[in-house]
């Protein structure tokens, strides 16, 4: 069962994709790392890590650390008519992902930086690199990037009696194979099966703003445009449902291949870093 009684009900603002989401994209990026990117990884993150094993720390530092919230999206408006350069615009003092996956990748290819500061740069880096491919932390709709979006979800098969109040960006945080919640790695290995060699071409190039871009098209063309403008805060709540095939129709398919690009992507990253 894909919905658990509650299980939405208080999703984290900043968990994109999850646990299982994150760990999953640096799987795929470390099967696609080449052997020198491989001996780097290991000699930044010591014995005891890997790339899965830190893809989430940054959220987990959050409250510790709360300057560092911002630098896991960028709020670029759905209903205005954008172009790729107004992603600047809206990440001022650098505090968006886009400025820190840049920021990150600079640390890690200054040579003498020194240890510690490179360990967190890959680990902030790991998981960056996942939240630019999850479409509403690159988009905004004024309902803080669908936190502010409440709906009634029936669950998958829509028979389900009782509704889960769910709101959009917990919910797609969370649209992950129900098989995927039981183990990220072998999920991982099944997204991969499905990645074509042309598509790895495709995907391992361009700059972290493109990848923004094109999550926030996706949100703008695929998951806003079929909803109410503005926020949808609790007390409405109860007037709107979510599509019953919301999971089963085409977002699944949306969210598989953002998963496979962001760990595609990273591993790009990663194997430009550390040549051979
Ligand atoms: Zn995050």
């Amino acid at each position: 069962m894909l919905l658990g009684a509650g299980f939405y009900a208080f999703p984290l603002p900043l968990g994109a994709w999850g646990r299982v989401g994150h760990q999953t994209i640096a799987y795929i990026a470390q099967d696609h790392l080449t052997p020198a990117a491989q001996k780097a990884v290991r000699e930044i993150l010591g014995p005891d890590q890997d790339l899965a094993s830190v893809s989430i720390w940054a959220d987990a530092i959050v409250r510790m650390r709360p300057e560092t919230a911002p630098w896991h999206f960028f709020n670029l408006n759905v209903r205005q008519s954008q172009g790729e350069y107004d992603i600047a615009d809206v990440c001022r003092n650098h505090d968006c992902v886009v400025d820190q996956i840049e920021k990150d990748y600079g640390v890690l290819a200054q040579r003498f930086s020194p240890l510690r500061e490179k360990r967190e740069a890959l680990k902030f880096l790991v998981h960056f690199v996942g939240d630019v491919h999850q479409p509403l932390h690159c988009a905004d709709d004024n309902d803080r990037g669908g936190n502010e979006k409440w709906f009634r979800y029936h669950g998958p098969s829509g028979r389900s009696w009782h509704a889960t109040w769910v709101n959009l960006h917990g919910f797609w945080d969370n649209l992950l194979e129900p098989k995927a919640k039981e183990n990220s790695r072998r999920f991982a290995y099944w997204l991969e099966k499905k990645i074509s060699s042309e598509d790895k071409k495709t995907w391992a190039q361009g700059k972290p703003s493109d990848w923004a871009y094109e999550s926030f098209s996706i949100a703008r063309d695929d998951i806003y445009n079929e909803l109410p403008d503005g926020p949808l805060l609790e007390k409405n709540r109860w007037g709107q449902d979510l599509p019953e095939d919301y999971y089963s129709g085409k977002m699944r398919g949306i969210v598989d291949r953002q998963l496979e690009k962001a760990g595609i992507r990273l591993a790009y990253l990663l194997n430009n870093l550390f040549p051979q």
